[in-house]
């Protein structure tokens, strides 16, 4: 398969002197690629050497499989780059002054739009529109927290969305308010955040495109070759096709139609159009919309994640997106129509629901290969672990979570108490078990840095190695094993393990050259390892 009608898909190329990773414990001396394809492993390779139309040395390199990311948002995470620079930005005054900044530049800009902002930086993670008003008052402005389900908003643009003293309370959000009932400038979860975004005008399509290219270098730098676009929204597939048609499209993307709990029924006609239009751009290797994504509920730290029993603060069960009624009808509808089925579940009793959703699905509709996936897989009673293997459900974990950080220490144990804190992320009773399991990133939730989720697996520490003996350290896997699960098995999620994936002659070459072979070092110093070179069937779309 060539992807870029490259005029030189038949030259050989041969890479050796390092480590090739074939799977957990087997490694060979060297490889070749013709036209796209892996054509030679080991001595059979080395033998090409002299005829070869280019040689990479590995110099001690470690090359495997390139990583595929099961679930991350590539839009959302492209259009950080274009607005106010605040990823990352460590005090609130830094974010401020970097939205002024970017006003500045942009006297033209309508509405100012930006992510993402830390929202552990204010109390309770209420910012104030007034601390915005400061810098733009005369324009919206418009801040996605870092979870992406909570918006930042000045005054201005509450007084577009006219969100005021009298606005009632949303069913599924919150409007935080000042003593005197006034809104604050915090908008938490779908209705209240829609009440804004609904009269936002529409992104320029460009800069969708522009997003897309952008998300896709990113991922290549990071060794990623195939990616889950986890909510797009409609007409959101548009972008992708034109980054296709542009030969730009360098991540292979499979697109996730989020259904919405009050309109699903309705937009089944549009995620058909969708889907017909991903497939009729022409490119079954590079774009994809086989996939329906579910909200089930939301996260722990905003106490919206649905516990089978309530939080030790809140005394709730969190905020459900879906009833189990609903969820039921609604996965076994997109099933029946070919849809795999992809869903968000972090509490305990969100993970119930959605694996009896996806169990209801198989017995009432025809059996085919659905490879349903739940996400997060935060919160998991014991009593619903082995249905994940009975049912073929795929368990999509973003691993780099599963370490004792602030967030872990402040926010979520002291809500969830001990004994739910050790149930979370089961990465190691999942993967005993014989479930199939994928890594995501959730990228620009998180980075899309599959090196460290696959160290954080294998250690459950954070990156100063704390604690010792790992967090829970019964869940932790091997670094083997975590290569495994990045590559083949979030290939198996995707659809694609039968030409990409994994290293054999015949496959795709779609691969990663890391600087140091991350299965020889300490987890310490593996974990800093990075990409140097990213291969696209044998297209080089990276290099350090
Ligand atoms: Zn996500």
């Amino acid at each position: 398969m060539t992807i870029f009608h490259d005029a030189s898909a038949d030259d050989t190329t041969v890479f050796h002197g390092g480590v090739v990773w074939l799977e957990p414990h087997k490694t060979t001396s060297a490889l070749a690629i013709t036209g796209g394809t892996i054509s030679a492993l080991g001595e059979e390779a080395l033998a090409l050497l002299d005829q070869a139309s280019h040689t990479v040395d590995l110099a001690g390199r470690f090359l495997m499989p390139a990583f595929s990311d099961g679930h991350c948002h590539p839009v959302f995470a492209g259009l950080e780059y274009q607005g106010p620079a605040i990823t990352g930005k460590k005090s609130i005054d830094a974010i401020v002054e970097a939205v002024r900044v970017f006003a500045e530049a942009n006297p033209d800009a309508e509405w100012i739009r930006g992510g993402s902002y830390d929202p552990t930086l204010a109390e309770g993670g209420n910012f104030d529109a007034a601390w915005l008003d400061a810098v733009v008052s005369d324009r919206p402005v418009i801040l996605r927290a870092a979870d992406y389900h909570t918006l930042w908003c000045n005054s201005e643009a509450l007084k577009r969305a006219h969100v005021t003293t009298d606005t009632p309370e949303p069913r599924l959000g919150r409007i935080e308010r000042r003593p005197d009932g006034s809104p604050l400038g915090t908008l938490r979860e779908w209705h209240a955040c829609d009440l804004m975004l609904d009269v936002a005008p529409p992104t320029d399509p460009e800069a969708l495109v522009t997003a897309v290219v952008k998300s896709c270098e990113v991922a290549n730098s990071n060794g990623i070759t195939w990616m889950q676009d986890a909510w797009v929204d409609l007409n959101g597939h548009r972008p992708f096709i034109t980054a296709l048609e542009r030969n730009q499209l360098t991540v292979r993307t499979n697109l996730a139609f989020r259904a919405d709990p009050d309109h699903w029924r309705q937009q089944a006609d549009d995620f058909i159009r969708m889907r017909a239009e991903v497939h009729a751009a022409g490119n079954e290797h590079l774009l994809t919309a086989r996939t329906v994504k579910f909200f089930v509920d939301g996260v722990v730290e905003s106490a919206t994640a649905e516990m089978i029993a309530p939080y030790l603060d809140t005394h709730e069960h969190g905020m459900p997106n879906w009833s189990r009624e609903e969820l039921l009808l609604a996965v076994a509808h997109f099933d029946a129509l070919g849809f795999q089925t992809h869903l968000h579940a972090i509490g305990d009793r969100a993970v119930r629901h959605a694996l009896d959703s996806i169990e209801n699905a198989t017995e009432v509709n025809e059996t085919w290969d659905r490879r349903s996936t739940i996400t997060h897989v935060q919160v998991v009673h014991p009593d619903d672990l082995p249905r994940f293997a009975e049912l073929g459900v795929i368990a999509n974990f973003q691993a780099h979570w599963a370490q004792e950080d602030d967030l872990m220490t402040k926010l979520t144990a002291p809500r969830l108490g001990p004994e739910r804190t050790n149930l979370q992320y089961p990465v190691g009773s999942l993967w005993r078990s014989g479930a199939r399991l994928s890594f995501g990133s959730d990228w620009p939730v998180s980075p899309n840095n599959f090196v460290e989720t696959m160290l954080v697996a294998a250690t459950r520490q954070t990156d100063d190695g704390s604690p010792a003996e790992g967090w829970v350290p019964e869940q932790r896997i091997t670094v083997d094993d975590g290569l495994l699960i990045a590559t083949a098995g979030t290939a198996y999620q995707s659809y694609t393990e039968k030409f990409r994936g994994t290293i054999a002659v015949g496959m795709a070459a779609d691969l990663v050259v890391l600087d140091r072979d991350v299965t020889s070092v300490e987890p310490m110093v593996a974990r800093k390892a990075v990409a140097s070179e990213t291969y696209l069937s044998g297209v080089k779309v990276f290099t350090r």
